[in-house]
């Protein structure tokens, strides 16, 4: 009991030098909070029999606490995994530009609303809308939160308690959550699934469309490949189908290609242009996998469902902030100006050339003094084009625990993401982005 008794009162600690400067770095509310949690475990230590604490080591405690409570979680790291749209690193970095913009119209107030000429209420639709029409030719266009909203919204303004058909093949699940069937409900379509797991032909749709119906969906595989005896109808064939039924064919596209994959050594990941061509009528995609742009939901198409879909509740609700649009548009811009490969980090990565990369590893084995350069293979990611990889170098370490030495890399001060390949622990140069390359550097030599 005494034992408890020596502990000193919260004002005795407020008193002290050192937690003058805790409030004056914290502020007196947080300070005092942190002060009676550390009292709070030190009185439970000492019922289970542990000697009072001198009045530093309540103080030390309240100064880890306050950290813990305050240092932010959502904190940089070094990319060196080798996928260059990493979901859980936060997929695709920004142009210089595009931070630019978003930080210009976060910094005062903006024409986010407001028509300039008239001196009146405008639109927020107006900022990426004008843009995606000159990019794509289409009629109209509406940026949202994200595109799980973007496919929930179009289902609930077109679809709502109407037979909405897709393919069996195509009810797949995106991951974080996102399952086409479970979206589909969620937006009070009447799923209707036709044809069979690995094939699916017009003629299912056909039979499918001798009952009234408001859309076809169809759903990029994004994450996974469906090989052997296969097939789907193509897509120009499946827009003929319900235009001549009178149909809208809603096209989830997941990450919005506008350039060719293909060109660099990739599989093709089919584009918004090709959707277009082939006579989607309505196309979903996002903002942050293969356009390099802040997380957004694109939908483009035709005037007269577009409407529908802009003037449906739930546009409201999953509408996109005055940064996303700052954003989304001048990651648009780098398209418009034919600068998409040098600007756009996520597009830059994947059109680098190998032998610079090589190079690059090759110098940081020479400036470390120590691994070596290996063959390997780095890989888009973001659900897109699954089970594609293309060639790189890896600078790999052979090290005592390569599992331990992940998880140092983890704690340095900007913590470093890389992989571990046949006991090695491999960094991909691809995916560094250029600011970074020399604190990975200064890290891994602290390190060696
Ligand atoms: C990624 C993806 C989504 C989800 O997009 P978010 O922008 O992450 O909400 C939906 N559909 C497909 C086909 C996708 O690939």
């Amino acid at each position: 009991m005494s034992e408890l008794q020596n502990l000193p009162s919260l004002d005795v600690l407020l008193q002290q030098k050192q937690t003058a400067e805790l409030i004056n770095h914290y502020g007196r509310e947080i300070t005092v909070k942190a002060l009676r949690f550390s009292l709070d475990s030190f009185r439970d230590a000492i019922k289970n029999g542990a000697p009072s604490p001198s009045h530093d080591s309540i103080l030390t405690q309240a100064e880890q606490q306050l950290n813990t409570w305050l240092r932010p979680s959502l904190v940089p790291v070094i990319n060196a995994s080798g996928v260059i749209l990493h979901t859980n690193l936060g997929r695709a970095p920004l142009s210089e530009e595009t931070i630019v913009a978003m930080q210009t119209v976060s910094s005062s107030y903006s024409t986010l609303e407001y028509d300039l000429p008239a001196g009146k209420r405008g639109k927020r639709s107006t900022h990426a809308e004008g843009l995606l029409k000159l990019l794509t030719g289409v009629e109209s266009a509406l940026v949202v939160n994200n595109n799980a909203a973007a496919v929930l919204l179009v289902l609930s303004a077109l679809a709502n308690r109407k037979r909405a058909l897709i393919a069996n093949s195509q009810l797949v699940e995106i991951g974080g959550g996102f399952r086409v069937p479970d979206v589909m409900r969620q937006s009070g379509a009447k799923l209707v699934a036709v044809g069979t797991t690995n094939r699916v032909h017009l003629s299912d749709y056909q039979t499918a469309l001798k009952e009234p119906a408001a859309l076809v969906l169809t759903a990029h595989h994004s994450n996974f490949k469906i090989i052997g005896f296969t097939a789907e109808p193509e897509l120009a064939d499946l827009a003929m189908l319900c235009h001549k039924a009178g149909l809208p064919l809603v096209y989830d596209l997941g990450s919005g290609a506008l350039l060719d994959t293909a060109s660099f050594g990739l599989a093709h990941e089919p584009t918004v242009q090709e959707a277009l061509e082939a006579g989607a009528d309505i196309i979903c995609f996002s903002g942050d996998k293969l356009l390099g742009g802040p997380q957004a939901g694109i939908i483009i198409g035709k005037k007269d469902l577009m409407d529908k879909v802009k003037a449906h509740p739930l546009a409201r609700a999953v509408r996109a902030d005055k940064l996303c649009l700052a954003g989304i548009a001048a990651t648009l811009t780098h398209y418009l100006k034919g600068e998409a490969l040098e600007k756009i980090p996520a597009w830059r990565m994947i059109s680098r050339d190998v032998e610079a990369i090589r190079n690059q590893a090759e110098s940081w084995k020479e400036t470390l003094k120590a691994g070596e350069v290996i063959p390997g293979s780095s890989m888009v990611g973001g659900g897109s084009l699954p089970g594609e990889s293309q060639p790189t170098f890896l600078f790999a370490l052979n090290v005592k625990s390569p599992d331990r030495f992940l998880e140092k890399l983890r704690g340095l001060p900007v913590p470093v993401i890389a992989r571990i390949e046949d006991d090695r622990v491999v960094f991909d140069p691809r995916t560094v982005l250029p600011f970074q390359e020399s604190i990975l550097l200064e890290e891994l030599n602290s390190l060696l």
